[in-house]
């Protein structure tokens, strides 16, 4: 597909002319890059018959998006990216495309509503060339929480104790244990996985 060829060169220009990440530039720098994923998204739309929602289309980078790539807001034809995604250049065009594919889904199901990765979804990202494309919005790399996959509970202070492994030992946590058992090991506050 031509189009996603040249997104991807756009893209690698774009990252190529990008300043040391340094949030103060980085916030001046943005919207310059801004308009030429726009364009490309436009353009994509345009391919795909959508002329109308690709006029109406805005692009923009977000620098309060943390762990999340990207965002697709339908009422307002918006797609927010994350400008971490410079560090990595094929992701823009891969975030771009997943994004996008919320907003066709919407504009082709009209009023009707539809999940937001149901079969709409997957039959837009079909026909943007990303047929296996996953449902998940958060930045592949470089974010230290997303290692953290595991997070435990206290049950009794509710604290939370993300964790990169699983928790094989029984282990409870510290500071109920001090407060209401000597410090010794208490089963009562034993850490509990919740997700
Ligand atoms: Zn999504
Ligand atoms: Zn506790």
């Amino acid at each position: 597909m031509p189009l996603l060829r040249q997104l991807e060169f756009i893209s690698v220009g774009q990252a190529l002319r990008l300043p040391p990440p340094d949030p103060a530039t980085e916030a001046v720098a943005v919207p310059s890059r801004g308009l030429d994923v726009e364009a490309t998204a436009r353009e994509i739309l345009r391919s795909l018959g959508a002329t109308k929602l690709a006029s109406e289309l805005r692009v923009e980078w977000n620098a309060r998006l943390k762990t999340c790539a990207g965002r697709a807001d339908y009422r307002s034809k918006l797609i927010s990216l994350n400008p971490q995604l410079v560090h990595n250049p094929s992701e823009i065009d891969r975030t771009l495309l997943h994004e996008l594919a919320h907003i066709l889904a919407q504009f082709r199901a009209g009023r009707r509503r539809i999940l937001p990765h149901g079969t709409e979804w997957r039959q837009a990202c079909c026909d943007l060339g990303i047929a296996d494309e996953k449902c998940c919005h958060n930045l592949p790399f470089r974010v230290s929480e997303r290692a953290r996959r595991y997070l435990y509970k206290c049950p009794h202070c509710q604290r939370d104790f993300p964790r990169v492994r699983r928790i094989k030992r029984a282990v409870a946590c510290l500071t109920c244990c001090c407060v209401h058992n000597g410090g010794e090991f208490d089963a009562r506050f034993r850490l509990r996985l919740v997700r």
